[in-house]
């Protein structure tokens, strides 16, 4: 039984945390594409490659597309029933699930971070601050529904094309399809990007202060890092939303992380801890981020920021 992947259109094509799920998908036996968005040619090779044979391309459904793509998706299911529908974790794909779920009535499991699919679904999760991981099976009747963390596998290319495309216009909703946009506010995205650079610096309280953080930015330029945040300096104002790193923030998984006045509460390693490499400078030997660190600089960052930064700048 094939297993489908909901796919978001993005300003760039289809979304990555999407084709992350699809590459896994892929990998277990036949994966279809349920993508939200215009497809280009150029989209449908990009989710060919990434392992889709077939793409149910869900078309229409205005600004707030969840309700109506919920809809038609459980249409599409009720037609071809799929074994599971696998969703990343976005905003969009989060809502379209709980709406689905509640259409076909099944339920979802959410915060996946691996899944295997075989004659039934097994979803494995992490809670505690991903201290602990749970397995967990359907017992009941497909199509199975799982959301999927970002970054739980990655976006390999298969090399494959896509067979069938058949273009599924969106019914109207109703009164769930209803809301409108009514403005929109970009924020403006500079520099080396959370989600796909290779190093992270982040800062957090211990910093002191709002100007202290660019301490971090001037570390950060040597390196081409992107500049992470904990939510205690989001929520003080320090830095925007954009910047928080764990568990109501963004995953990560750099190749390095390095972690500068932040304690190590287990919602902030749930985000970073799969870096490859962890660094983490902190006055207090005790902080529970040593004990995630490869490399544990005991001291203040603003003795050991400007050090580094300098130490960096001489060798570029
Ligand atoms: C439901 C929920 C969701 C949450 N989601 C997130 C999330 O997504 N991301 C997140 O980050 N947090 C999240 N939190 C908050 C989390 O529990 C912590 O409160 C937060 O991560 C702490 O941030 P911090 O490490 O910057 O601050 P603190 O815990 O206050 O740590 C500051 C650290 O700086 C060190 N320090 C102080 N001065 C210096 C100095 N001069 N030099 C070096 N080190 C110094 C201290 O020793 C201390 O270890 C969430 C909490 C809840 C309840």
């Amino acid at each position: 039984m094939a297993t489908w992947v909901f796919t978001e259109a993005t300003a760039g094509g289809p979304g990555e945390p999407a084709l992350e799920v699809l590459s896994k998908a892929a990998s277990g036996g036949e994966a279809v594409a349920v993508y939200l968005g215009e497809a280009s040619a150029d989209d449908l090779a990009v989710l060919g490659a990434h392992g889709a044979s077939t793409v149910y391309n869900l078309t229409g459904g205005g600004d707030l597309p969840a309700a109506a793509a919920a809809a038609g998706l459980a249409d599409l299911v009720e037609r071809e029933a799929p074994g599971a529908v696998l969703f990343a974790q976005t905003y969009t794909s989060r809502d379209v699930a709980g709406r689905l779920a509640a259409r076909i009535d099944r339920p979802v499991i959410a915060n996946a971070v691996d899944v295997a699919i075989d004659d039934g679904c097994t979803v494995t999760s992490e809670i505690f601050g991903g201290t602990q991981l749970v397995r967990t099976a359907f017992t009941g009747p497909g199509p199975h529904l799982v959301l999927v963390r970002p970054k739980s596998f990655s976006a390999d290319e298969r090399g494959g094309t896509v067979n069938r495309v058949e273009e599924y216009p969106l019914p109207d909703a109703g009164h769930a399809g209803s809301p409108q946009v009514v403005d929109t506010t970009v924020e403006q995205a500079e520099g080396p990007q959370l989600g796909s650079a290779k190093v992270i610096i982040s800062g957090g309280r211990g910093l002191g202060s709002a100007e202290a953080y660019s301490l971090i930015e001037s570390a950060a330029e040597p390196l081409k890092a992107a500049t992470g945040a904990t939510r205690a300096i989001v929520d003080a104002g320090w830095v925007p939303y954009a910047k928080q790193v764990g568990q109501t923030g963004k995953t990560v998984k750099p190749e390095v992380y390095i972690a500068c006045g932040i304690s190590g509460a287990m919602q902030h390693m749930v985000g970073m801890k799969d870096s490859k490499r962890i660094v983490a400078v902190n006055k207090d030997p005790e902080a529970p981020i040593f004990s995630v660190a490869d490399l544990g600089i005991v001291g203040d960052v603003h003795q050991v920021l400007p050090k580094l930064a300098e130490a960096l700048r001489s060798r570029s």
